[in-house]
């Protein structure tokens, strides 16, 4: 059973959610897309019952602060697992050589020699570049540059086992270059800072990010069958899902997924 594991939903400033990543899994292994800003990658790790020894993938997008900071409580948590010798085999981390090497600036700076130790041996760094193809757990992911204006981030794209294409475009808008990858896609991850009704109140495009609106346009006209939409503002969380929904409704008749923290997507 091929699921997702949404482990943070918002945007960067949030503090009523977590920061956007979640984790691919295939029911014993746990592919994780991005770590979010903090600790909370640990607490909600454990809310959804995955343990640390279920997690030897990562994969960091971009170098922003709720995106990669995240990384270093998991390698914390990975290398004192490793100290217990309850964790087999190694962490492998994906990015590009920029965040590799902000990796092992943050890590040396902030960590004890004592997990950090463990870099390089059982956690280490596969660099990742423009439409590389990489093979993790059961799936042939695909890599690509998102033609980010504001600094280098990718996504990626894979074929389920069970047949179903996922692409994940990272946090801001879909950009035509990534037309393969999110063509006839059956779930597309595209982010939606706030409704399009409320963009004078939340500014998406002065922070090159998408509306609902623009998110289900894009869907509709990529012919997707389901978007999920994350990497949201949070003043309407309690409301977040029926508002998103509705907005969406009016410009994409496929399946719009609007996802809470800790939900559970089966594909
Ligand atoms: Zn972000």
């Amino acid at each position: 059973m091929e699921v997702i594991n949404i482990l943070g939903t918002g945007s960067a400033m949030v503090t009523k959610c977590y920061n956007t990543c979640f984790t691919i899994s295939n029911g014993k292994e746990h592919f994780l897309v991005d770590t979010g800003g903090g600790n909370t990658i640990l607490s909600n790790l454990e809310k959804l019952d995955i343990g640390m020894d279920q997690i030897h993938n990562v994969f960091i997008s971009h170098r922003h602060n709720d995106h990669i900071s995240g990384i270093i409580w998991v390698i914390r948590a990975v290398a004192q697992q490793i100290i217990n010798g309850k964790y087999d085999n190694n962490l492998t981390i994906y990015c590009h050589k920029e965040n590799i090497d902000a990796i092992n600036t943050i890590s040396d700076l902030l960590l004890d020699k004592k997990f950090t130790k463990y870099i390089g041996t059982r956690i280490i760094f596969r660099e990742i570049n423009d439409k590389c193809k990489l093979s993790i757990l059961d799936w042939n992911i695909k890599f690509f540059d998102i033609r980010s204006t504001k600094q280098l981030q990718f996504g990626f794209s894979t074929i389920l086992k069970n047949g179903k294409k996922i692409t994940f475009l990272g946090d801001e808008p879909y950009n035509e270059k990534s037309f393969e990858y999110a063509n006839n896609a059956d779930y597309l991850f595209h982010e939606a800072f706030c409704l399009f009704s409320q963009k004078d109140i939340f500014k998406p495009y002065e922070k090159h990010h998408a509306t609902v609106k623009d998110a289900c346009e894009n869907a509709s006209r990529l012919n997707v069958k389901n978007i999920v939409m994350y990497h949201t503002e949070d003043k309407n969380i309690t409301q977040r899902k029926k508002l998103y929904t509705d907005e969406g409704r009016k410009f994409y008749s496929g399946n719009i997924i609007v996802p809470d923290d800790l939900d559970i997507i089966e594909l």
